[in-house]
C-alpha cells in the first residue's frame, strides 16, 4: 500500500509528537549518533539531514550557544532526525541560565561538556547536574585526552580533570541522570568500562582516535568489555552483556560529515572482530539510546 505524502507527514508528526508528549514512539531508527557537533556551519544541517535520511538515523546535535537559534528551528522541523543538546561550559557564570534556555528550546541533553577548570566531580558543578536531572536531560562528557588546536596560546586545561573515573561520583550522586562519556576515556579504557559496569546510568562512546590506534588489534576491546554472561557476586546482576555499555558516536566537528561514515565503518569492524552479536550491535547503534530517550519521555518509569 502506498502512503500519500500528506499521510506520511502526519505519521512522522505523530511519531515525533509522541516522543515529546511522553508516549512510546512507533519507529526506532537504525542509528542514533550521540556525538554530532554543530557550531552553525553554513549548509551543514541540510547535508546532515540527507545523511540521516539515507541511514535512517537520529543525531544528538551538540549545539554551541551561538548556533542555538538555527539548531532550534531545525530540531523543531525535524524532530524525527535531530535531538538538541546544549554545548555548555561548566565554568560559565551564566551556565544555569543557559541550561534553562536550552531546555526551554526543547533540547534533550547537554554536551559535549569539556575542559573544566576543576574536576568534573567537583561539587562546584552540582547545581548544573541537579538542574539537568530535574529536566531529565542526558549529559555527554568528553573523557580522556584532549586536542590542543592553538599551541601558542596559554590555556588552563588538563586531561586529569576529565578522567572517566570523575564520572563515577556524578552518576552515583544523581541516580536519575543518564551520562555518556565520550571517547571511552582514551587511553583509560579499562577504567571507563569498569566504572560503567557498576553504574547503570553511565555509558560510553568510543569516538576519536581509539579505533584508528587499535585498528590492527580490535579484539583488544574484548578484554575491556569482558563480563558478558558472567554470574558472580562480583558483577552486577543486571549485566547480561558488557557491550550494553557502549553506544555509537561519530564525533563529527567543523562540519566534516565524511567522518560519520568512517566512524560507522570502524565501529562495525571492531564489533565484528570482537564477535559482538547482531542484536547487541543493534543496541549499540540505536536501541540503547532510543530506549533512554523514550524512557526520559516517561519520567514515572525512571
Ligand atoms: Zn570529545
Amino acid at each position: 500500500m502506498s502512503i500519500t505524502p500528506v499521510v506520511r507527514c502526519a505519521l512522522i508528526s505523530f511519531a515525533a509528537g509522541s516522543l515529546l508528549f511522553g508516549q512510546t514512539p512507533s519507529h526506532q531508527p537504525k542509528v542514533v549518533d550521540a556525538h554530532m557537533h554543530y557550531n552553525g556551519e553554513a549548509g551543514f544541517l541540510d547535508k546532515l539531514l540527507a545523511k540521516l535520511d539515507a541511514v535512517d538515523g537520529v543525531a544528538f546535535l551538540l549545539t554551541t550557544p551561538q548556533a542555538l537559534e538555527s539548531a532550534k528551528a531545525a530540531v523543531a522541523r525535524h524532530p524525527d532526525r535531530l535531538i538538541g543538546f546544549g554545548d555548555i561550559k561548566l565554568d560559565d557564570p551564566e551556565v544555569l541560565d543557559l541550561v534553562d534556555r536550552f531546555h526551554d528550546a526543547g533540547f534533550r541533553g547537554l554536551g559535549e561538556i569539556s575542559s573544566p577548570l576543576h574536576s568534573y566531580d567537583d561539587h562546584l558543578y552540582w547545581p548544573v547536574y541537579e538542574r539537568a536531572q530535574k529536566y531529565g536531560m542526558i549529559l555527554l562528557f568528553h573523557t580522556g585526552i584532549v586536542n590542543r588546536p592553538e599551541p601558542s596560546l596559554a590555556a588552563d586545561i588538563s586531561v586529569d580533570r576529565m578522567r572517566p573515573t570523575t564520572l563515577d561520583n556524578i552518576v552515583r550522586s544523581f541516580p536519575k541522570l543518564t551520562v555518556i562519556g565520550a571517547h571511552l576515556g582514551n587511553p583509560d579504557y579499562a577504567w571507563a568500562a569498569e566504572v560503567a559496569r557498576w553504574n547503570p546510568n553511565l555509558y560510553f562512546d568510543v569516538s576519536g582516535s581509539s579505533l584508528i590506534k587499535k585498528q590492527n588489534d580490535y579484539t583488544f576491546f574484548k578484554s575491556i568489555f569482558w563480563w558478558s554472561g558472567i554470574v558472580s557476586p562480583h558483577t552486577p546482576k543486571t549485566g547480561t552483556t558488557a557491550w550494553e555499555k557502549l553506544v555509537f558516536g561519530s564525533d563529527v566537528f567543523d562540519g566534516e560529515l565524511e567522518e560519520f561514515d568512517r566512524e560507522l565503518e570502524r565501529y562495525h569492524k571492531m564489533l565484528d572482530a570482537c564477535g559482538v552479536s547482531q542484536e547487541e550491535q543493534a543496541n549499540i547503534f540505536a536501541g540503547t539510546l532510543w530506549r533512554i530517550l523514550t524512557q526520559a519521555a516517561h519520567p514515572q518509569n525512571r
